[in-house]
């Protein structure tokens, strides 16, 4: 019980920090894509691991937009002598980006967004609009300490954790008031 109280306490004090905000439906997405597609490029780089030409692209079909994408989606946008045979392929080359931190899967709804912030220590939370179909990641590190902490308190050692939020972000709030 005291441990429970303790997880409460220390979830109020840090969980008051701001959360980055949803994407707004007007930005600039070439620059979300962009840096993101140099911070991957850093990551492979720092960790001695190969961003392929087909890893590269598939990546940046993934980052076209905020919505999630699939697999099926992403091996029928992709063209040229890099097209894969198949979808083992394009799903080896997801697998690689999720290995890295370079996306993230929704499981939910079986397909990928890309992560803004590749190399953050804990699997998001992730936030998905079920008006515009855009989805976002949420860090609360005082949130995965609790969660941490309480499933230790329950006897359990979390190795993967999904935690997907349905709901409606302040664009598509704003335009059905
Ligand atoms: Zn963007
Ligand atoms: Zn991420």
């Amino acid at each position: 019980m005291a441990a429970g109280v303790e997880v409460c306490q220390m979830g109020a004090k840090a969980g008051s920090k701001a959360a980055a905000p949803f994407p707004a439906q007007e930005h600039d997405h070439g620059h979300c894509a962009t840096s993101a597609m140099d911070r991957a490029a850093a990551i492979c780089t720092a960790r001695g691991v190969r961003l392929t030409e087909l890893r590269r692209r598939v990546l940046e079909l993934v980052w076209t937009s905020h919505r999630p994408v699939g697999a099926y989606d992403i091996l029928a946008q992709l063209g040229g002598p890099d097209r894969p045979a198949g979808p083992p392929t394009v799903y080896r080359a997801l697998d690689f980006l999720q290995e890295n931190g370079l996306v993230h899967r929704i499981a939910s709804l079986n397909a990928y967004i890309g992560c803004p912030d590749p190399g953050h220590a804990f699997a998001p939370g992730i936030m998905i609009c079920e008006e515009c179909g855009r989805a976002a990641e949420l860090h609360d590190s005082a949130a995965d300490n609790a969660l941490s902490r309480a499933a230790a308190a329950a006897g359990f050692a979390i190795t993967r954790r999904t935690i997907e939020m349905v709901g409606r972000c302040r664009d598509c709030a704003a335009q059905a008031a």
